[in-house]
């Protein structure tokens, strides 16, 4: 079984699909690009203008913020898992709809279960609302990471966010600034897990 084949389907199956009304306005799906086994995976909220027309994930102006924040960590887009939230661009950019993303959702359940990633990063609210609690604010827990059994989810500002907003951007660069050490962290404690229990003999 090649992961990457299998992501390449799922890919084809998202560009095809028709489960919202969303699959009536947009020129393209944008399925999300990256290696099959990418250790970091950026899920953001929805496709843009540019991203409809392309069919590739954040380009433009969140792409090139974004491409600059992973360069501060030694990464390249190449070497991360990029999608959103709703594969499908919402007309005139509005915010998804609750049935829109619930429609959309087992697309991005059954990336996150092929790719398995070490670090989930959200980017803006819809994204986090995927992982965290109603009542989370991201003004409030960003750079805070939540710890699943298999890795941990850290919820970041939206780049378009932290370009309208000095604030926002250099909270922004102090939370990407931690993306190494939580690789790290979780990596251990995957090895660590796997790690055969030593048998006592007594
Ligand atoms: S937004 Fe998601 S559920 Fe709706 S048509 Fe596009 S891929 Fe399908």
């Amino acid at each position: 079984m090649d992961p990457a084949v299998d992501l390449a389907q799922l890919a084809a199956e998202i560009r095809a699909c028709q489960r919202c009304p969303l699959a009536h306005t947009r020129t393209h799906a944008v399925p999300g690009e990256g290696p099959a086994d990418a250790a970091l995976m950026f899920i953001g909220e929805a496709p843009g203008y540019y991203e409809d027309r392309q069919g590739r994930p954040f380009v433009g102006a969140s792409g090139r913020l974004l491409e600059r924040l992973l360069a501060g960590i030694g990464l390249t887009r190449e070497d991360v898992f990029i999608t959103n939230v709703v594969k499908c661009r919402p007309p005139g950019n509005r915010d998804p709809l609750p049935e829109e993303i619930e429609a959309c959702r087992p697309w991005l359940s059954r990336q996150i279960a092929w790719i398995d990633p070490l670090v989930i990063v959200t980017l803006g609210r819809f994204s986090m609302a995927q992982f965290f609690p109603a009542s989370a604010r991201i003004t409030r827990i960003h750079g805070q990471p939540l710890w699943q059994e298999r890795r941990a989810i850290l919820p970041l500002f939206h780049p378009a966010a932290a370009l309208r907003n000095p604030r926002w951007m250099e909270a922004m660069e102090a939370d990407f600034a931690q993306i190494p050490d939580l690789l790290a962290r979780v990596q251990a404690r995957r090895s660590d897990s796997s790690s055969p229990q030593q048998l006592s003999l007594f």
